[in-house]
């Protein structure tokens, strides 16, 4: 049997290989064979179309690649039984600690992490109102006051415990939205910028009233610091996307924050049937993963990631700009997603397609390849690629904007 890194220092000698159809599917089918396994292209088998993802980290297109670490413990995970429960007070003193936190749980992602640490806010340990959720809310509070700048999508997960959602946008009207139906605030990280109560007065109008601030941070790492940070600055819940910039299970998240609040969201799922978590389920294998992505992230070397990623972005802003017309723009957001992205713009009179008809034209082409963007623009990160993908995103962006495919 060959380890995986002798198979990537062999492959590595084999010119092109790897850069060309994505190292991942060639490692996979080597390794198999090496082992004298078969290999099963399921992929192929189903007819589902694989793709570089220049995109990022998005739901609909499967997330991210999880690290070698992580498959390492799910696969470890999934030859033994355990007691669940057992599992996630280890896991969680554990992530607590590395984290330096209170306490901490694994959650299904981070839409799951809020529906369950609202419902801890709301049931605490009792599994009588946990039964109520989410619709008998008598003998708990309703309501949860977010700013009306913060108010997304995911803001269901708050609804799926049957609270009503309050809008306000000043302090003032915080405090006179407060009531004794009040039972949390909620922050959305990537909002701050938008919303006129900032984080600290939004935590301090929390603490004066007695009622527990909770954070969205899904996609909030890198930087690293933001996994202390949050909890550090008095939030009393945190939420993190597991399989994001934290590249373990997709189905995976983490609830950080105060111990008696995380003992309530562990009330409000599984193994408990009667709760409305009941289907956010995290088996021992993406409980196990979670907590090996987390050390895996922690140690990694941050400055050689994103060496890795701004040398890739350049690249591929160098190859866009040699065509003529084609104006290409590094940058870097600033929360949410913080890492070396490129905007491509171009003359529309010189080059006649819109940004969809040439995201068209990079996802039908071999092999595929998905952006984001709009109208106006492609936009592409390559922090969910393998590396080497980044010559072939360039060169084919080249041919579409060129006329040449
Ligand atoms: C991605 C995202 C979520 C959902 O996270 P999952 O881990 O996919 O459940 C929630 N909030 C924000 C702001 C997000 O970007």
């Amino acid at each position: 049997m060959i380890n995986r890194r002798a198979l990537l220092k062999n492959l590595s000698t084999l010119p092109l290989v790897g850069g060309i159809f994505g190292g991942n599917y060639l490692l996979a089918k080597e390794a198999a064979t090496m082992a004298g396994k078969p290999y099963r292209d399921y992929f192929k088998e189903l007819g589902v179309r694989t793709f570089i993802n220049a995109a990022g980290t998005y739901t609909a297109m499967s997330g991210c690649l999880m690290r070698d670490d992580v498959m390492d413990a799910i696969n470890y995970a999934s030859k033994q039984y355990v007691n669940i429960d057992d599992l996630q007070d280890k896991v969680g003193e554990r992530i607590a600690e590395l984290l330096e936190c209170e306490a901490a749980t694994v959650t299904a992602g981070c839409f799951s992490a809020l529906t369950l640490g609202l419902a801890g806010v709301l049931t605490g340990t009792d599994a009588k109102k946990a039964a109520q959720l989410p619709t008998d809310l008598s003998g708990m509070k309703s309501e949860v006051i977010l700013q009306k700048s913060h108010h997304i999508g995911y803001s269901h997960a708050l609804r799926n415990c049957g609270v009503k959602l309050i809008e306000v946008e000043t302090a003032a009207e915080l405090e006179a939205a407060i009531n004794d139906q009040t039972a949390m605030l909620w922050f959305l990280n990537y909002a701050n910028p938008d919303g006129q109560i900032k984080y600290e007065e939004f935590i301090s109008l929390g603490k004066k009233h007695g009622i527990p601030t909770m954070i969205d941070c899904a996609a909030d790492v890198p930087p690293k610091e933001n996994l202390f940070k949050y909890t550090k600055m008095g939030f009393d819940l945190v939420c993190f996307s597991g399989g994001k910039g934290l590249r373990g299970p997709q189905s995976a998240g983490l609830l950080l924050g105060r111990k008696d609040l995380i003992a309530g969201a562990r009330q409000n799922t599984l193994p408990r049937g009667d709760t409305v978590g009941r289907g956010m389920k995290v088996n021992k294998e993406e409980t196990l993963g979670m907590l090996a992505a987390l050390e895996n992230f922690l140690s990694r070397d941050h400055e050689a990631d994103w060496k890795l990623w701004k040398g890739q972005i350049q690249h591929i802003h160098d190859v866009a700009a040699s065509v003529d017309g084609v104006m290409p723009e590094i940058h870097v957001p600033e929360i949410a997603n913080h890492v070396p992205s490129l905007r491509i713009k171009w003359d529309m009179d010189k080059i006649k397609m819109d940004g969809n008809a040439v995201r068209e034209k990079l996802r039908m082409g071999h092999p595929s390849i998905q952006t984001v963007g709009d109208r106006e623009s492609l936009g592409i990160t390559t922090w969910m690629m393998n590396p080497g993908e980044e010559r072939i995103v360039a060169s084919r962006i080249k041919e579409v904007l060129s006329g040449m495919a």
